[in-house]
């Protein structure tokens, strides 16, 4: 407490005169258990993309390969956003409540892809992320959230279970609020590179405020609506950016994926996003990617 209160000190005393500018945030990505064999690999390909912006510091915290592991205890709390590329066993115990203290106190969170698999019947996890899929998760996790044609936000609460996606493929990521700072000044259709399409997301879906959505075509195996692929959530006073994008390495070689990871992550942090489009992103025709170094 002491640090942080110092830390405090010295911001409000450096940011008037610019010189605070100067430091970077600090985030950290939490991993060590998927379902997707290539997470070591798309750890490192976010942790690139975070410190290509300039803006960020990153460091790894890395569970044991199975089970619970209970030595996981990150100290959240010195970073401005926690990352989580994590599906596994449950933490122990302290280490969720960590997590939830951190996040209610202020601290920024990002979900990426099979992230929203994990911790099925954690229901603070659930509130956090806003929407999950698999996990055990069905109507009793919250309603089944999409946009309908006429652009309005549905909660579905029929039962049935949470999260699925029909073979992979480009799709179009359509932005349904072009003023928030994570997708300000992006085409309003972009396609995003192979990929699961994940729908049927589940959760309480609370304080959840979704910036764009994409098509899940029945002919592609999809539920026929439009489903959210970039939203964020207020949990008390932090903030969560959440996309289910994110597969595989050549999902994440997106333009489209990179800059709304690295924009995503900042806004988190800060509630605020600096950075510019990139030159490459993607148009409503054309995928756009930039191949990770093998
Ligand atoms: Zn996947």
């Amino acid at each position: 407490m002491l640090r942080t209160a110092l830390i405090t000190a010295w911001a409000l005393l450096l940011l008037p005169l610019g010189v605070g500018a100067e430091e970077k945030l600090s985030a950290l990505i939490v991993d060590g258990q998927n379902n997707h064999a290539v997470w070591p690999q798309t750890t490192e390909m976010m942790k690139k993309y975070l410190e290509e912006t300039g803006l960020f510091t990153v460091d790894v915290a890395r569970t044991a390969p199975q089970g619970t592991d209970a030595n996981f205890e990150p100290e959240f709390a010195k970073y401005d956003v926690v990352v989580s590329n994590y599906n596994g066993a449950p933490w122990p115990q302290a280490t969720q409540d960590a997590l939830i203290e951190y996040v209610q106190g202020g601290g920024g969170f990002v979900v990426v892809h099979a992230a929203n698999n994990a911790f099925g019947d954690w229901a603070e996890y659930n509130r956090m992320i806003g929407l999950g899929g698999w996990g055990g998760r069905t109507e009793k996790t919250g309603p089944y959230v999409y946009y309908n044609e006429q652009g309005k936000l549905v909660r579905d609460e029929k039962p049935g279970s949470g999260g699925h996606h029909g073979p992979q493929h480009p799709f179009v990521i359509v932005v349904r609020d072009q003023e928030h700072p994570i997708t300000r000044g992006m085409p309003s259709a972009w396609m995003h590179a192979q990929d699961e399409l994940y729908d049927m997301l589940r959760g309480p879906g609370e304080n959840m405020h979704v910036l764009a959505t994409a098509f899940a075509s029945p002919e592609k195996g999809g539920t026929g609506r439009h489903e959210p692929m970039i939203f964020t959530i207020d949990y008390g006073k932090g903030r969560v950016f959440h996309t289910p994008m994110g597969h595989a390495e050549y999902s994440m070689e997106c333009t489209g994926f990179i800059a709304t990871l690295q924009r995503g992550t900042e806004w988190a942090a800060t509630g605020k996003v600096t950075q510019e489009l990139p030159k490459d992103f993607p148009n409503a025709d054309e995928v756009k990617s930039r191949k990770a170094a093998p």
